[in-house]
């Protein structure tokens, strides 16, 4: 039996706990539920937000609608010759399949270890560290059209990745609510430890054979020194993308800045790193009111305790008007506004 709680705080369901409410709150075990749930016709109208460990969002405003929890658990997976398929309920908690799969010895997620958040959430804006895409691991999802209440399967194709993108956040956005995710895995690793400080950690502890079970170690080392943990300061990972532009536009920003930080990007593109863009205009580390950027990474915007969503959105505004007036690019946020 569906149970629809009412004025619920939303404060320990983001992490950046910021401390706003939803009108309706809903959690669901079963995509039954979800059948259910929009069999009826007041839910289909009202205003929803789909929710899974609120780790890519800044909430701004109470929300005035239905607030719809993904709990849908379960691991399961196949072998055929050297491939694995896993698939997991869209309610597990992301770093879980991870911690499964590098048990099992399933190669192809470890890069992506200790990321907050839900396997339901991670096509959504296709999660990517260390050099690894999700779209490099994903073999399919299982949706439910919150319109017509059926059930859809999307290919990777379907699913349009690309960075810190998919279908799900532009023409499909909100109609579609993940219920499972299927990976595609090997039983033979392939390990990628070309990116980051992973290699240079992994001569530090002497190892120069590593395991999956190694480089999820390490990577799980490395985020845990550089990135604040929500449970203790609030925030959501990475507050803005690396902004990718032109060949031209980057002529023109790297005659007037030589050492910007900078990588080749798909389409003859340059990737820029946001993190250093925001710390060369000075913000790295400072706090302005009860919110500020991270000390060891100003990309991390965090809640010093008791910052509002519209602080941390206002501060995160006046961040991208002076990248602007100091390079002339245009930062997008990464993390989810709901207002
Ligand atoms: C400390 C920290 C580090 C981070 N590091 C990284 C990183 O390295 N790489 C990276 O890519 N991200 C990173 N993130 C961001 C975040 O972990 C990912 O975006 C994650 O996938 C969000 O999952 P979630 O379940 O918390 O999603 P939520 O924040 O709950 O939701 C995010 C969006 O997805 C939608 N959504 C959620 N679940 C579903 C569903 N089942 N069906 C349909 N829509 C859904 C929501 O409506 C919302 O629009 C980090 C965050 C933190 C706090």
């Amino acid at each position: 039996m569906l149970q629809i709680q009412e004025n619920v705080s939303l404060k320990n369901f983001n992490t950046f706990g910021i401390d706003t409410s939803a009108r309706y709150f809903v959690e669901i075990a079963h995509e039954t539920e979800l059948t259910e749930l929009f069999a009826d016709p007041q839910w289909q109208q009202t205003e929803r937000l789909i929710l899974g460990g609120g780790s890519n969002m800044l909430m701004v405003d109470d929300f005035d609608g239905l607030v719809v929890r993904m709990n849908i658990r379960g691991i399961e997976h196949r072998i055929s010759h050297d491939d694995v398929y896993v698939e997991a309920g869209g309610g597990e908690v992301w770093n879980d399949l991870v911690n499964y799969c590098v048990a099992h010895e399933y190669a192809g997620v470890e890069n992506l270890s200790l990321i907050p958040g839900s396997v339901g959430a991670s096509p959504i804006q296709n999660i990517g560290a260390y050099g690894v895409e999700l779209k490099d691991v994903f073999h399919s999802c299982r949706a439910f059209e919150i319109a017509t209440g059926t059930f859809r399967n999307f290919s990777k194709e379907d699913c349009k990745f690309g960075y810190r993108e998919s279908i799900f956040k532009a023409e499909l956005k909100e109609q579609y609510i993940i219920v499972s995710v299927k990976f595609h895995l090997s039983l033979v690793a392939s390990i990628n430890t070309r990116y980051g400080a992973i290699e240079q950690e992994l001569q530090n502890r002497g190892i120069s054979n590593p395991t999956i079970k190694d480089v999820s170690q390490v990577v799980a080392h490395i985020r845990v020194s550089k990135l604040p943990d929500p449970s203790t300061i609030g925030n959501a990972g990475s507050f803005f993308k690396n902004p990718v532009i032109s060949a031209e536009e980057f002529a023109v920003v790297q005659a007037k800045f030589p050492d910007v930080v900078n990588y080749p990007a798909a389409d003859g593109g340059v990737k820029l790193a946001a993190g250093w863009l925001i710390e060369q205009c000075g913000w790295k580390g400072k706090t302005v009111g009860h919110t500020g950027t991270w000390k060891n990474q100003a990309l991390v915007l965090v809640n010093h305790g008791g910052a509002t969503g519209q602080e941390v959105y206002n501060f995160s505004s006046q961040i991208i008007d002076s990248v602007y007036t100091k390079f002339g690019v245009t930062l997008q946020r990464e993390v989810n506004i709901i207002s």
